[in-house]
Parts: C-alpha cells; sequence; structure tokens
C-alpha cells in the first residue's frame, strides 16, 4: 500500500479560496508549510480564475494548477460553491436554470477534479488526499428556496465516501466537512435575510462558526488526519444538527 503521507511542502489546490471559507483554508495550509494554489471564478486576486458554471472549466483548472505545482498534486480541496435561491413557484425554465447551475458549480466541477486528482494520484503512485466542502444541508436539508442547494451537497458527501471506500487500498484518502452557518459573505446576508437572532436562537453554542475553524479543520484533513479516518465527515455546527 502507499504511504499516504503527503511530501513535504504537500502541493494543495483549493478552489473558492478568494474569499470566505476557501481564503481561510488557504491561510491555514500555508501556516503549515503547504504550497497552494487557489482558484476563484476569474482571474486575479492571486488565484488561478475558472467559472464553474462552464461544464468543462474543472477539468482545465486543473490542467492549469497541475502546470502551477510543477506536475505534482498532493492534495484538492473543494470548496466552491454557491447558495442561489430557487422558488418552487418558479416557472419550469427557471426551476431547471437554477438546478442546473447550483448541481454544476457545487456539484459536477467537484466531480471532475475528484476525477482528475484520483487518475492523478494512481498515475504517479503514493496516494493522495482529498477534502470536499458539503454543508449541514446534506444531512438537515435547507429552507425551501434551497432544495438544489442540500441535494448538491448530499451529493458531495456520496461522492466523497464512494472515493474513500473505493481507493483506500491505494493509499487515496477522501474526507467531507459539513459546516453549518459559517461567518463569511455568503452567511452574513443569510444571517440578515433570516432575522439573526430566530437563527442564533437555534444553535445551541450561542453562534455560527467561524471561517478559521473550518479552514483549520481543512487544513489538518489535507494534511494529517489519521489514515484510517478516510470516509470520514466532519460537522462543524454548533451541535445546531446533531447526527
Ligand atoms: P463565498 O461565497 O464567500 O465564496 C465562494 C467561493 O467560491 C469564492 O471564492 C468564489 O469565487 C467561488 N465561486 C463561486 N461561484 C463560482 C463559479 N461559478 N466558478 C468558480 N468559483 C466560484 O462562500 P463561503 O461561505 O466561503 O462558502 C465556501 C463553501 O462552503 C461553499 O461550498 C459553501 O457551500 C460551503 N458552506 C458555506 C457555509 C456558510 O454558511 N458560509 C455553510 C455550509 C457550507
Amino acid at each position: 500500500m502507499s504511504p499516504v503521507v503527503a511530501p513535504s511542502p504537500a502541493h494543495v489546490l483549493v478552489t473558492g479560496s478568494t474569499r470566505g471559507i476557501g481564503a481561510a483554508i488557504v491561510e491555514a495550509l500555508a501556516a503549515r508549510g503547504a504550497r497552494v494554489v487557489g482558484h476563484g471564478s476569474r482571474d486575479g486576486e492571486g488565484a488561478l480564475g475558472a467559472d464553474l458554471s462552464d461544464p468543462a472549466a474543472a477539468d482545465g483548472l486543473w490542467d492549469r494548477a497541475l502546470a502551477a505545482l510543477d506536475g505534482r498534486i498532493d492534495v484538492l480541496v473543494n470548496n466552491a460553491g454557491i447558495f442561489e435561491p430557487v422558488a418552487v413557484d418558479a416557472p419550469l425554465e427557471a426551476w431547471q436554470a437554477g438546478w442546473g447551475r447550483t448541481i454544476q458549480i457545487n456539484l459536477q466541477a467537484s466531480a471532475d477534479l475528484c476525477r482528475r486528482a484520483v487518475l492523478h494520484f494512481r498515475e504517479r503512485g503514493g496516494g493522495g488526499r482529498i477534502v470536499n466542502i458539503a454543508s449541514r444541508a446534506a444531512y438537515r436539508g435547507d429552507s425551501p428556496a434551497h432544495w438544489h442547494y442540500a441535494a448538491s451537497k448530499a451529493g458531495m458527501v456520496g461522492m466523497t465516501k464512494s472515493i474513500a471506500r473505493g481507493y483506500a487500498a491505494e493509499g487515496i484518502l477522501a474526507f467531507a466537512i459539513c459546516p453549518g452557518f459559517t461567518m463569511t459573505g455568503m452567511a452574513g446576508d443569510y444571517l440578515a435575510s433570516r432575522g439573526g437572532d430566530k437563527l442564533l436562537a437555534d444553535i445551541p453554542l450561542g453562534r455560527v462558526a467561524t471561517a478559521e475553524e473550518v479552514g483549520g479543520t481543512a487544513a489538518w484533513l489535507a494534511l494529517e488526519a489519521p489514515v484510517s479516518m478516510t470516509g470520514a465527515v466532519i460537522d462543524i455546527n454548533g451541535a445546531s444538527y446533531v447526527r
């Protein structure tokens, strides 16, 4: 069996790293000495640009990240994601467009990158790690305007477990994180739109998670977590959903 301890420094691709949780993941990885290539929806901000709503973009992003990391990636972190509403009474065309966009960005692009990661880890030997940022919504569901978001994140959890089971013997490990509300731009808007206090009352810890809590956990899974943990899904939600 392959070692699965990342070489030092580990080479890591993090998607959606230009702000929020992704930026915190990059910071935590850099603090642990990893060599990181980040990604955002467009070029600039010190990251590779690729709009993951384009079905070809994730595969192209992998090639560019591999080139930027001198042909070796040890860890993939799928963090890019959107949380856009679509109402149940929207016209069918808008409904399907909303579903298609969310599934494409949150799930299909992640799957395309996981595919390239598994093929790369196999080809070069030595194993590798995948960390997928899913959501509490995968288990608890989400608001009436976000069926598709919950479905995309549940899909991510199922995909992560399949990868873990399928390739552990080859040293390829996969983990998922399910954050509850996390204070980023995205969560800030949500908190305000839902009336912050009511939402907080549903969280026994009394506050939302911080991006640093999620970032540190992702970096730990990416570089240090015990190999036997492969397939694990870590909740970070202040006990707002305990399973
Ligand atoms: P954010 O909106 O602050 O950042 C999202 C990142 O994804 C950005 O870097 C953005 O450039 C990238 N992105 C968005 N659309 C893209 C596209 N079309 N193409 C390429 N990149 C795109 O979000 P966040 O709150 O930091 O969330 C990060 C991840 O954590 C997401 O997958 C989200 O679903 C998940 N999550 C967030 C929360 C929360 O409360 N913030 C809770 C659970 C899960």
